[in-house]
C-alpha cells in the first residue's frame, strides 16, 4: 500500500473508533484496512489505547508517528468533541497520553494544574473536576514568546477556557491580549491578568468548537478590539 494512501486513513481510523466516521468513509476504511497490513495493525493499536488507555503503553510506532505535530493537533482536536461512545475518563486518558507526547518537544512545561503556583480557589471547577476538559501545552514558539510557557485548557462542552502563563516580561505600557480565532474573525477573549510574570485569564464563551486557534498580542493598556500587532498562535486546533 502507498505511504500516501495510508496517510489519508490514518485519522479516519481514530475517528471510526470513536465514532464520528460517516458509514459510506467507514466502508471505505475497512477495505483498506482488509488490504493492508500496517494500517490494520494501527487501528488494533488505536483501538486498544481507547478502549483501554490506562493499561495500555503505546508502542514505539505510534508514539514516532504521534511526534508528527500535526496528527498531534487533530487528534487532539477529534477528542475535543468524542462521540458518547468513549468514556470520558477515556478521552481524559487520551489527552493527557497526547499532551505527554508534546512535552518531549516542550521548554519545561507544566504538566498539570496541580503544579501551578496558583491558589485552588483560583483555579476554575472544569480544570479540576471535568474529564472533558483537554489541556494544550503552550510551545515555545521559536523564541517568540520569550521564555514564556504556560497550559490552555479548554471544555468545548462547557465553552470555557482557562489560560495560565510563566516568564511573561513585565511591560508597563502594555497587556497581553488573547484572541479566539474563528473562520471569519478574531475575536477579544480578553486580557491576561499578570502579577509578577504570571498571566492568568479565565473566559466562558459561546461556541468554543468553532474556535481554530488561540492567540496572544501585546496591545496597549486596556486592550484593542482587533490585534494591533502581530499575534501569535499559542494553540492551533486545526
Ligand atoms: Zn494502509
Amino acid at each position: 500500500m502507498s505511504p500516501k494512501e495510508c496517510k489519508q486513513f490514518e485519522l479516519e481510523i481514530v475517528d471510526d473508533i470513536l465514532g464520528n466516521l460517516p458509514s459510506n468513509s467507514s466502508r471505505a476504511l475497512q477495505n483498506h484496512l482488509d488490504r493492508c497490513r500496517s494500517c490494520r495493525k494501527l487501528y488494533g493499536e488505536w483501538l486498544k489505547i481507547l478502549n483501554d488507555g490506562m493499561n495500555v503503553e503505546p508502542s514505539a510506532f505510534l508514539y514516532k508517528r504521534l511526534k508528527n505535530s500535526f496528527l498531534r493537533l487533530q487528534i487532539r482536536r477529534r477528542l475535543l468533541c468524542p462521540a458518547t461512545l468513549l468514556s470520558a475518563v477515556s478521552v481524559a486518558v487520551i489527552a493527557v497520553f497526547i499532551l505527554a507526547i508534546s512535552a518531549i518537544q516542550s521548554n519545561k512545561p507544566l504538566e498539570s494544574w496541580k503544579q501551578l503556583p496558583v491558589a485552588s480557589e483560583e483555579i476554575p471547577s472544569f480544570v479540576m473536576n471535568d474529564a472533558k476538559t483537554v489541556q494544550y501545552l503552550i510551545e515555545p514558539q521559536n523564541g517568540r514568546l520569550g521564555s514564556a510557557n504556560g497550559i490552555i485548557w479548554v471544555n468545548g462542552q462547557r465553552d470555557e477556557v482557562y489560560c495560565y502563563m510563566q516568564n511573561l516580561e513585565n511591560n508597563a505600557e502594555h497587556d497581553y491580549q488573547i484572541w479566539l480565532v474563528k473562520p471569519v474573525k478574531k475575536e477579544n477573549g480578553g486580557l491576561l491578568r499578570v502579577i509578577d510574570g504570571h498571566g492568568q485569564l479565565y473566559l466562558q464563551q459561546r461556541n468554543i468548537r468553532e474556535v481554530e486557534q488561540i492567540s496572544l498580542s501585546l496591545e496597549p493598556k486596556g486592550g484593542s478590539l482587533y490585534p494591533t500587532s502581530e499575534d501569535i498562535v499559542l494553540v492551533d486546533f486545526k
